[in-house]
């Protein structure tokens, strides 16, 4: 068994020092370059800053044997990613006229400036990374024995040039110590510790897996072993997490939900009340979501639920607005007014005021109702902060639709999430 190969990340920017922009870069290289059997040995951000960052950058190519810098190529005098990477390699900068050409062509009747001339410009000895989303590519070469890949700083460049490009890089670089094949699964209304927990009560040798932590899911990838360790590996997950939360592939609640009304021809309504129309968001950033969202009602106030969806005042000055009773009222009057076939209701106490020792913080009540269905209320104990708890409200409350539409049990230990 080869040695596992370690790598570091560097981030280049004084606005993630300064704490202007929120890194996105670690969490996803981190998570794929474990997932694929490599240490991350350490992530490390660096300010624009010349000394620093030649001295940062010459001390992880020396301890690593894989080094990734991210951002500090645009073509302005405060990115400085391509003449440190040149000063460390001990070569000079060279210009790359395939490169310039792309560019002028991609970039036709627009004007590249001189200064995006240094955007062709790499070690010598280095190869560019062709980057499909911007001006700026990456490169990859060797600095003694270490492997330094650069790539540019935004996430929707950076993310597909390191999946199409870099991957079979380290493939090439680490063989048989990286393994490619890969199982993707998703993981939906589990903590991400829990899920840490019962991944590390898996033990099959040779396996390893990297999360990507989403607003509404969680996102693995299982590597290593053969297939069949991979699949015993997702069907123990799923026996001790429920089938109804390990999902194969990368699946968005949203969109089995809105499979799951597809396959049934059957069209949804949602009320929502502390998730201020959060189902109807995540659901209409799928296209052609009308064909099965007739649309949702965000009814935060009580006269909003009378008004908008006929809720008796009395039910709600009797059991309170985060009740089974007014939730269920909810769904059946949102069902009543838009003859939608079924619907989906939401009511709770997001934070971070208007909680109870009775009804703390968190409680929220989910109800389903629909025309041929029996219709369900459920209430839920969330914890977090109010915008954690609104999206697992409304993660759950897709889901409950989802289980319901399919004719499914939605167990109980789902209330603990
Ligand atoms: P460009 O050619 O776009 O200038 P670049 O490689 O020079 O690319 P930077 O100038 O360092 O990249 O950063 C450009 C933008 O990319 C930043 O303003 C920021 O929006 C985003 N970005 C950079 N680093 C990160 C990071 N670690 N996490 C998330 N976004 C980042």
């Amino acid at each position: 068994v080869s040695e596992r190969k370690r790598a570091g990340i560097l981030c280049v920017g004084t606005e993630l020092t300064e704490g202007i922009i929120r890194d996105g870069h670690v969490g996803f290289l981190g998570s794929h370059l474990t997932s694929m059997g490599l240490t991350v040995s350490r992530a490390v951000f660096v300010p624009d800053d010349p000394r620093l960052l030649h001295s940062t950058f010459a001390e992880e190519t020396a301890r690593s044997d894989i080094v990734i810098i991210a951002g500090g190529l645009g073509p302005t005098s405060d990115d400085l990613t391509r003449e440190i990477a040149a000063e460390v390699a001990g070569e000079p900068l060279v210009f790359h006229d395939d490169e310039w050409l792309l560019l002028q062509k991609r970039f036709a009747g627009r004007k590249l400036s001189e200064t995006n001339r240094k955007q062709a410009m790499a070690p010598r000895g280095f190869s560019l990374i062709r980057n499909p989303n911007g001006t700026a590519p990456g490169f990859h070469g060797m600095i003694g024995e270490t492997l330094v890949i650069a790539l540019p700083g935004p996430p929707h460049e950076l993310q597909p040039m390191f999946l199409q490009s870099v991957i079979p890089l380290l493939e090439a670089f680490a063989g048989s110590s990286v393994s490619l094949e890969v199982l993707w699964g998703t993981a939906l209304m589990v903590a991400e510790s829990n899920l840490e927990e019962a991944f590390q009560r898996i033990r099959i040798a040779g396996l390893s897996w990297g999360t990507r932590v989403e607003e509404d899911r969680i996102v693995f990838s299982v590597r290593g072993g053969g297939a069949a360790d991979r699949e015993t590996f997702m069907k123990i997950c799923a026996d001790s997490l429920g089938a109804l939360r390990i999902r194969r592939g990368d699946v968005k609640p949203a969109k089995l939900l809105m499979d799951a009304l597809l396959s049934r021809e059957t069209t949804l309504v949602s009320a929502e009340s502390c998730t201020g129309g959060l189902v109807g968001k995540w659901l209409t950033d799928i296209p052609g979501s009308s064909r099965a969202y007739w649309g949702g009602y965000i009814t935060y106030s009580n006269p909003a639920k009378e008004h908008a969806l006929g809720v008796d005042a009395r039910l709600i000055s009797d059991h309170g607005a985060v009740s089974g009773e007014v939730v269920t009222a909810m769904a059946q009057g949102a069902l009543e007014k838009s003859g939608a076939d079924v619907s989906v209701a939401i009511s709770g106490i997001a934070g971070p005021d208007g909680g109870t020792p009775e009804k703390p913080v968190g409680t929220v009540w989910i109800a389903v109702c629909g025309l041929h269905m029996q219709s369900t209320a459920r209430v839920f104990s969330f914890p977090g902060g109010r915008d954690m708890v609104r999206r697992r409200a409304a993660v759950t409350a897709m889901l409950l639709a989802e289980a319901r539409i399919r004719g499914e049990e939605f167990l109980d230990t789902f209330a603990k999430w």
